[in-house]
């Protein structure tokens, strides 16, 4: 078992015998647990202090709204605790050279300040840090302190010292009964030699902001589908009361607006981001589903509905029939705010009417499309492996080699290759891995 803080020397591994997953979201980690069910080592790289993702963020998961946390828990904790995955996280691959069956991996294990055989991730130390910052965990909504964990289920369960904000006042130093904390902890350089590469490193948002007509950034109740997710969940800041961060008011009336910077060829990108359909369709269902009595209108302002997959079309009808959720098809104009109220005004055009509508709502929720993280560019740079015009890792062939790059033995996952639903994230990282193993059996050939 990797126990935290395990001295491993990484140099000593057998580069025939292992793999490195970059990205530790629910893709990487299928990825890597597939690989290492196989036999094989697994190094897990994440460039967060937790694996996860973004699937840690969610509430629910469409279609059937099983509980997001309830799903990944187990598998961050089996993550965690197999004897063949070493956990990097906090840690960034700066150069790979080589080839299939043998490159050479450098990574920067960057300083927690914090020891990992030490910490029990008991959390005494939190309340002696005098300073609060904002938690991108929860989309800034909410707040932690400069030593933290992003959530309740970080894995690992190991504080990290935000030194960007550390004000070295030492009070956490003090507080702590293990002595778990070094303020002079440094940055490591780790080189591991890995036969195969898996790239799982998820997605950014659009930044809705670009669209100033949209209102975000300058009016207080619109807000993006991810800061709505943390709104809603019980582990967000509200602890999963629906209400408006402006005045604590449960908001009688929802906007929600698609498509936000996905097939605009003018100011977004031209693809269709595939998630986001669906994932407006679960989040004004879960309006209705956590305040029926106050909610008494909840509007989608869709261009197409794309439920494609699996339960996804029955899922739409049902939100319009049980939940009685309101569609309209128009790409939304503006949005203006009523600067005394904080109630937003949607101006748009009912494409199959041709009416010109204005709505008013107590909040609007933005649902931005997908993009290529924006460093995935210069990861690809240092292996070598081509990009597609959308920015993500370009793959072989859709139909014959889906998870195969330009580089024998490195293999892509989830949305790293295109924006996907976590079923399609969780698959591609089974075929990443599959392809993986191959490629170690056969000592590189793949
Ligand atoms: C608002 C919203 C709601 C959604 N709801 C649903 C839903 O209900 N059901 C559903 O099926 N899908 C949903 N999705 C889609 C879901 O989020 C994705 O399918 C899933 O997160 C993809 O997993 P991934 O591992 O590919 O990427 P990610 O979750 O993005 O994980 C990638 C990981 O890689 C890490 N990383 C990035 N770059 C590097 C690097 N250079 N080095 C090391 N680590 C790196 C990141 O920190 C992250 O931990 C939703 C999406 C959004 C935006």
């Amino acid at each position: 078992m990797t126990v935290a803080g395990d001295k491993i020397d990484y140099s000593a591994m057998n580069p025939t015998e292992t793999a490195l997953v970059i990205g530790g979201g629910v893709a990487g980690m299928q990825a890597a647990l597939d690989i290492a069910d196989q036999n094989y080592q697994v190094v897990l790289v994440e460039k967060t202090p937790s694996v996860g993702g973004v699937m840690a963020m969610l509430d629910k998961t469409f279609p059937t709204l099983d509980c997001s946390a309830c799903i990944l828990t187990p598998r961050l904790s089996e993550v965690s605790r197999h004897p063949n995955i070493k956990l990097l996280t906090y840690s960034e691959v700066t150069e790979i050279t080589g080839e299939a069956g043998d490159f050479r991996v450098k990574v920067l294990k960057k300083a927690r300040k914090v020891l990992e055989d030490k910490c029990s991730g008991c959390g005494d130390c939190v309340p002696h840090c005098p300073i609060q910052v904002k938690n991108e965990f929860d989309q800034g909504l909410g707040y932690r302190k400069a030593i933290y964990i992003g959530f309740p289920q970080s894995t690992p369960l190991i504080y990290t010292v935000d030194t960007d904000n550390c004000i070295k006042c030492e009070l956490c130093v003090k507080s702590c009964e293990r002595d778990a904390i070094d303020l002079t902890m440094e940055d490591e350089e780790i080189e591991i030699p890995v036969g195969a590469i898996i790239i799982a490193t998820g997605y950014e948002l659009f930044d809705v902001s670009k669209y100033r007509r949209l209102g975000y950034g300058r009016f207080k109740n619109v807000i993006n589908a991810l800061e709505y997710e943390r709104l809603i969940n019980a582990s967000g800041p509200t602890g999963g009361n629906l209400m408006r961060l402006s005045d604590g008011k449960i908001p009688k009336s929802i906007g929600f607006v698609q498509c936000v910077g996905a097939r605009d060829v003018k100011e977004g990108v031209p693809y269709c981001s595939r998630v986001c359909c669906m994932y407006g369709v679960k989040n004004a269902v879960m309006a209705k589903e956590l305040q029926h009595e106050n909610v008494k209108d909840v509007t989608v302002y869709y261009a197409d509905i794309r439920a494609y997959g699996k339960g996804f079309e029955e899922f739409y009808q049902m939100s319009k029939k049980r939940f009685g959720i309101k569609f309209i098809r128009g790409r939304v104009a503006e949005i203006n705010e009523d600067s005394k109220t904080g109630d937003v005004f949607i101006s748009a055009e009912n494409t199959e009417t041709s009416e010109l509508l204005e709505q008013k709502h107590e909040l609007v929720v933005l649902c931005p499309g997908i993009l290529p993280p924006r460093d995935l560019k210069e990861l690809a740079d240092k292996v070598g492996l081509n990009v597609g015009p959308d920015g993500f890792i370009a793959i072989e062939h859709p139909a014959s080699n889906p998870v195969d790059t330009n580089i024998p033995g490195v293999y892509v996952a989830g949305c790293a290759e295109s924006a996907k639903d976590i079923p399609d994230s969780v698959a591609a990282g089974s075929a990443a891995a599959m392809r993986a193993s191959i490629t170690l059996s056969k000592g590189g050939a793949s």
